[in-house]
């Protein structure tokens, strides 16, 4: 067994789940190395003058990690914690990611050394204009699409999009995604990446001939989007028993409310579900080995692990975050068939509805919500089959595997029809 600091790292372990499946689908060598190695990498070192005129001076990164299929598209995530690795590991999903859905980008990530929390708003506001500039020969409606990820709301994609437009001289709409609705946004984005987890966890439930209807359901996370996935999921009447965020966790066995506990999560106690009257308190390391139908990590990466793998009870994990299994955890959960939903086919409806909203963007012209919410249905519910017939072809007992077979083909495929230039 690996050492726990490898464990850890995000981008050996998705360079293992590209080894896996070069394994299995026999990649050309080539190819693979081209996808060993992001595009582009930006590191930047960037000073903020601070309310009280001291000045900071904060690191961020941008990865483009291929664009053979399109554009570059990801989020800006946000956080203390955010490294290069964890960002190119990022990056290369969201390549894996809009190629199991089949939508025209490649990938890419962002990231920025801060806590959002200790800065005010205009700090904040500083942070990101001044970041936004030092991805300006990078970013742009054809070469690298930013959008929302941990930490970043449609406000600060909002400063984002102003930021490139007032340099460009013209209002580029299409250079984010997640903007608000009245600058350009999509309807439906805001839930978009909860309700592509709902709707795959549905599909998943109906292939075992299940319905969504009172199963249990753990969710770790109740950020953009393990909340919208717990609002989406109560309103199909499943029963959300526990859910945790950073800060505690509130458990109900007989279901939480949640229209209440979104009620009391926004408009009372420090945006957290922590000292939810109606629920017992839960520590995050009990949720994820809740004896549930279904565990739902929408949270951060590493959060299932050699360590707790094999104490997980739930039959059915739906990954929400991005990368929360770790290879030696997906080892050890499908030895247990414990069958996993992976990151990039479960939670691809955010980038999906992200996709519409660029062409909206692009096309200065608005689509109704169910229209978006449709369409969203019918991607993900094509993109779940597609990935069966993978998991057939190539008898792979678990999904990840066939999910990246389908998208690391279709990505080996562009490359091969583009050719190597010069
Ligand atoms: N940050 C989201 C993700 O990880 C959305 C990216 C996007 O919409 O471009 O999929």
């Amino acid at each position: 067994m690996e050492l726990k600091g490898n464990e850890l790292n995000p981008w050996k372990n998705a360079l293992t789940q590209l080894h896996n499946t070069a394994e299995v689908i026999d990649l050309d060598k080539n190819i693979q190395k081209i996808l060993e190695n992001p595009a582009k990498t930006l590191i930047t070192t960037f000073p903020v003058t601070m309310d009280d005129e001291s000045i900071e001076v904060f690191e961020g990164y941008r990865v483009q990690h291929n664009a053979a299929r399109g554009p570059c598209k990801g989020g800006i995530r946000y956080s203390p914690d955010v490294n290069l690795d964890e960002v190119k590991a990022l990056a290369s999903w969201m390549t894996y990611k809009t190629a199991v859905v089949n939508i025209p980008f490649g990938g890419a990530k962002g990231g920025v050394v801060v806590e959002p929390s200790k800065l005010s708003t205009n700090e904040l506001k500083r942070v990101t204009r001044r970041f936004t500039y030092s991805m300006i020969g990078m970013i742009g409606p054809d070469r690298d699409i930013p959008a929302p990820d941990i930490n970043t709301t449609p406000e600060i994609i909002a400063w984002v999009m102003d930021t490139y437009s007032m340099i460009q001289g013209y209002t580029g709409l299409g250079v984010v995604t997640g903007k608000p609705l009245e600058i350009g946004g999509s309807l439906g984005r805001l839930e978009a990446t909860g309700r592509g987890v709902f709707i795959i966890m549905e599909d998943t439930l109906r292939q075992k001939k299940q319905s969504s209807k009172n199963v249990t359901i753990a969710i770790q996370g109740f950020g953009n989007v393990g909340s919208n996935f717990a609002k989406i999921a109560h309103e199909h009447s499943a029963k959300i028993i526990a859910i945790t965020d950073a800060f505690g966790g509130c458990y109900n066995p007989e279901g939480l409310n949640i229209p209440e506990l979104l009620d009391y999560v926004t408009n009372h106690h420090n945006r957290t579900v922590k000292n939810y009257p109606n629920g017992e308190p839960i520590t995050n390391k009990e949720l994820l080995t809740l004896n549930v139908d279904i565990l739902a990590p929408c949270a951060i990466q590493n959060q299932i692990t050699a360590e707790n793998a094999d104490k997980i009870e739930a039959k059915l994990i739906i990954e929400g975050a991005n990368g929360p299994t770790t290879p030696i955890a997906d080892s050890i959960l499908n030895e247990r068939d414990i069958v996993i939903i992976p990151d990039i086919l479960a939670n691809s409806g955010g980038v999906t509805v992200s996709y519409f909203e660029w062409v909206q963007s692009l096309q200065h012209f608005f689509w109704n919500e169910d229209q978006v919410n449709e369409a969203l249905r019918k991607i993900l519910v094509r993109a779940f089959a597609e990935v069966n017939q993978m998991k057939e072809k190539y008898n792979t007992k678990d999904f990840r595997t066939a999910a990246m077979a389908l998208a690391v083909q279709r990505v080996a495929r562009a490359i091969q029809l583009r050719g190597i230039f010069p």
